[in-house]
């Protein structure tokens, strides 16, 4: 079965092969330039912005020579800008060197930007050298053609997968290709939700395929469980419908954004810590708050649960000395966190319109009106 996995592969791959604008004339400027197009971005998206960078950046002397600026703009819009930072960088220093691109993996290594995946990926591809690749596609293939249940985000996983692949890219005599075709098929039939097995050239001895469980390999990793915060908000409207708001530190998690009035809490908060808080965050002073609803947030790191109360009455204003600096304005006018949004979008049957004090002062920001309150 081994001794005929390349034969079947490249055969695969000569009928079937993507084609994209970097193969068939292996120039390793432009391959190096597409692996770091391709890094993060679909094959799709890079063919328009590989054709415009190779026009405006013919050679690597003119990539080195070129204003950041200029390079830049040419990335603009496919995002990871360290990717085009990092090329320049490294074609300056590939002239810096002498002017000629390195042909090993390993000394394409040594370059800033290109990692193990992208310097086999080279020098396979234009120096024949027999490197395996082992990327995300690469992985999947093989967890599933072996039924492999490691966890491929270690090294040891991948320096297996990459010992089990030597001998067979060495001896399919067409290193490249046979890197191309692990990445194409990974790419267009063995894909994550619903591989087309009944195409595939591996079909034959995928022990995923044979006994159904594709969707068991790679093995996913058990997600650690966010933990839960918890945190009260007050909403306070003020005659005109406008809210009242209090800006975050300018470090932090959403630095700058404003939000409503609020405090961490540990346990289910009550009327009455919604009435403290709002005192201790904006000095207003009020009598009743009623209990509005309960957002919940995921952040990257935790889940938050956003318990908010609504006040119906309010005296004072908010003093623009006391730290965080407060506010009533339109949600409209404020760069406002996606949990405040959520919680000002609470129905508002149970949030009655606040009835400031007479006597209070003058709101110390004003918003500019809008035609429709929030
Ligand atoms: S037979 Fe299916 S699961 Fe196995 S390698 Fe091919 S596409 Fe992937």
């Amino acid at each position: 079965m081994s001794a005929t996995l390349h034969r079947r592969l490249l055969a695969w791959y000569d009928a079937h092969r993507r084609e994209m604008p970097w193969r068939g004339h292996p120039d390793p400027y432009a391959v190096w330039v597409s692996e770091i197009m391709l890094q993060q971005t679909q094959v799709e998206t890079v063919r328009g912005y590989f054709a415009r960078f190779i026009d405006a950046f013919p050679t690597v002397a003119a990539l080195a020579a070129a204003p950041q600026q200029a390079v830049l703009k040419a990335w603009e819009g496919l995002g990871y800008y360290s990717r085009a930072r990092n090329l320049q960088k490294s074609a300056q220093t590939v002239i810096a060197q002498g002017g000629s691109l390195p042909r090993s993996s390993e000394a394409w290594a040594t370059l800033s930007g290109v990692g193990p995946y992208t310097a086999a990926a080279i020098a396979s591809i234009c120096f024949g050298e027999p490197t395996p690749v082992v990327d995300g596609n690469v992985i999947r293939v093989f967890a599933r053609y072996f039924g492999w249940a490691d966890d491929f985000r270690k090294p040891p996983a991948r320096a297996k997968l990459a010992d089990w692949l030597q001998p067979h890219i060495e001896a399919s005599k067409r290193p490249g290709d046979f890197n191309q075709a692990m990445m194409d098929l990974g790419a267009t039939l063995c894909t994550p939700r619903t591989p087309s097995c009944g195409t595939c050239p591996l079909r034959g001895n995928c022990l995923a395929r044979s006994e159904g469980r594709q969707d068991e390999f790679p093995a996913k990793p058990v997600k650690k469980t966010a933990p839960t915060r918890q945190a009260l908000a007050v909403l306070v409207r003020d005659e005109s419908g406008r809210a009242l708001f209090t800006q975050r530190t300018e470090e932090g998690l959403l630095s700058g954004l404003w939000e409503l009035p609020n405090s961490a809490v540990t346990r289910k908060p009550t009327r009455r810590d919604a009435l403290r808080t709002l005192r201790e965050q904006t000095g207003l002073a009020a009598a009743r708050a009623e209990p509005l609803g309960t957002v919940t947030h995921v952040f990257s790191h935790f889940r938050l649960l956003l318990h908010v109360f609504a006040v119906a009455a309010f005296s004072g204003a908010p003093d623009p000395t006391r730290r965080p600096p407060a506010c009533f304005a339109f949600p409209d006018d404020l760069p406002l966190a996606t949990a405040t949004r959520r919680a000002l979008a609470l129905p508002r049957s149970r949030a009655p319109r606040s009835h400031r004090n007479r006597g209070s002062t003058a709101h110390w920001q004003q918003a500019p009106r809008r035609d429709q309150a929030p």
